[in-house]
């Protein structure tokens, strides 16, 4: 039975396999936090939005909260999906969240990003009016996340929120991140696959290759293929992804075309499961998801040491330093030496 469970674990349609087994209850750790998650794992979405909350703050519990539910994480699949404004992400998150759903996926949480802004809101209130269609499935959750300005900011942040909501049980994660730049592409970049969306007009693959983001696609999606210039994107893309130099048995990525206005007519949102599927496949038999999961651990870590180390430093002598080298009587290799020296230990 269990390998039959772990066959199933992660094709997209089956994830309730996942959300299921057994992980252990984060109320083990017997903290006020294990019982929130235990509430969440529940269904208590109430409690998960506090968790989120409390992950997206700068609080000293938010380092007990991780150290607690840790063990019950890493089950999780992760999907990225970025792409410039107005591509169309929040329309075909929401059209792949039904079609996940209806094939009978678990719990699918989606987490709306939006590194640039300030605020929760804006342009993020429309995602969630978009995907309204999911409001009354409580096996749904949807949520926006922006930066409130503190250390390490979203970047920081999301690989938490990632963690409780694998932790409660969200067998699919769906990270959207709002606009196209760095943050963006190393939001995206914490995810299992990466999709990258295109259409025809706005966030064509030339301003896609400027901002970045072609490098770190696993997936292509071209929306809106409704309209006739469509193909042109097609084309452009196919050129570049032919350009692009790949390793022998490298996972080429494919280019689906989507059609995500129409509700149930939806057109390409299948062929999209079935490629993540397949990269899913790939990214197991390879070795690649362990390499990548790997590789995030090393980032967030030296992200996370280095974050505190720039705090002590901005709160240390360099003022005495800075003077001295400006003034000609210290070079500022050495300068450099005696901050860490004084710092690391
Ligand atoms: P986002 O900013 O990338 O999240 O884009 P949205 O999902 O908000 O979509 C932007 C606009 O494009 C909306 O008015 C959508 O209705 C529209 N749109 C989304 N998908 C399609 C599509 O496949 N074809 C067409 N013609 N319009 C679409």
């Amino acid at each position: 039975m269990a390998s039959e469970a772990d066959a199933k674990a992660g094709r997209l349609a089956g994830s309730e396999a996942d959300a299921k087994a057994g992980r252990p209850a984060a109320s083990e750790a017997g903290s006020e936090a294990g019982s929130e998650i235990d509430r969440a794992r529940a269904g208590d979405t109430r409690a998960l939005a506090r968790l989120i909350t409390l992950v997206e703050g700068a609080s000293p519990r938010v380092r007990s909260l991780i150290k607690d539910l840790l063990p019950g994480t890493g089950r999780a699949r992760v999907i990225g999906l970025t792409g410039a404004p107005g591509v169309g992400k929040s329309t075909v998150t929401g059209a792949l969240v039904g079609a996940l759903r209806a094939a009978g996926a678990g719990r699918v949480a989606v987490l709306a990003v939006d590194p640039s802004s300030p605020f929760s809101g804006g342009a993020l209130l429309g995602d969630r009016i978009r995907m309204q269609e999911h409001a009354t499935d409580d096996q749904v959750y949807i949520r926006s996340m922006a930066s409130r300005g503190h250390l390490g900011g979203l970047a920081a942040a999301t690989p938490q929120a990632i963690r409780v909501l694998d932790a409660a049980g969200y067998g699919l994660i769906i990270i959207e991140t709002v606009g196209v730049g760095q943050a963006e592409v190393a939001i995206a970049s914490l995810a299992d696959s990466v999709v990258v969306l295109l259409a025809p007009g706005m966030g064509d693959a030339v301003q896609a290759a400027k901002a970045g983001i072609l490098e770190v696609a696993d997936l292509f999606v071209v929306n809106k293929a409704d309209k006739p210039d469509s193909h042109q994107v097609v084309r452009d893309l196919r050129g570049m992804i032919a350009l692009a130099d790949r390793a022998p048995g490298a996972w080429k990525p494919p280019i689906v075309t989507t059609v995500a206005m129409n509700g149930a007519r939806d057109e390409g949102i299948g062929e999209l499961v079935s490629r993540l599927d397949a990269h899913w496949d790939w990214l197991k038999a390879s070795g690649e998801l362990e390499r990548r999961r790997l590789g995030r651990a090393r980032e967030e870590i030296t992200a996370l040491a280095f974050a505190a180390l720039r705090q002590r430093l901005a709160q240390s002598s360099v003022d005495a330093l800075a003077s001295r080298v400006a003034d000609g009587t210290l070079d500022p290799f050495a300068a450099a030496d005696e901050l860490i020296a004084e710092h690391v230990r």
